[in-house]
């Protein structure tokens, strides 16, 4: 299985990737040249598997193995929006809003709208309440 899981994975990263890189492409009209990050290598998902199997028992394994799967389709074309607005002049970022009305945080700071600077300032990677599901936005120049 850990031989075959990035011949089955990478394609699916792959067109994950183009079609963030298509839509990026989309968001504006400069001339950026949108560019696709590299993906992770083979090796690399083959440690995911062995976590996944070594952690788990034949249920949890795969569950495991299903939302490390999911998470690495999202991140490529994630990465590639990123990859992108960090790269662009004058791209900036902002909060998007997920939320069920429980926290005044999240939508106090999407209501700035696209202000940041970076993906990190911008709370990609920070959850500011339980279950928050925010994401970031990205804005072209
Ligand atoms: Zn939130």
């Amino acid at each position: 299985m850990q031989e075959e899981y990035p011949v089955l994975l990478l394609p699916v990263m792959e067109t994950a990737s183009d079609w963030a890189a298509l839509t990026y492409e989309e968001m504006g009209d400069s001339d950026y040249e949108v560019e696709k990050p590299k993906l992770p290598t083979a090796g690399a998902l083959q440690i995911s598997v062995r976590w996944a199997l070594s952690g788990g028992n034949s249920e949890t394994g795969l569950s495991m193995l299903l939302g490390n799967t999911q998470r690495s389709v999202y991140s490529a074309a994630r990465d590639t929006f990123v990859h992108n607005a960090s790269r662009e002049q004058g791209a900036r970022f902002g909060r998007e809003y997920n939320g069920d009305g429980k926290c005044d945080f999240c939508p106090m700071l999407a209501s700035r709208g696209a202000v940041y600077l970076t993906a990190e300032s911008a709370g990609e990677s920070t959850q500011f309440h339980d279950n928050c599901h925010c994401t970031i936005s990205i804005e072209r120049p």
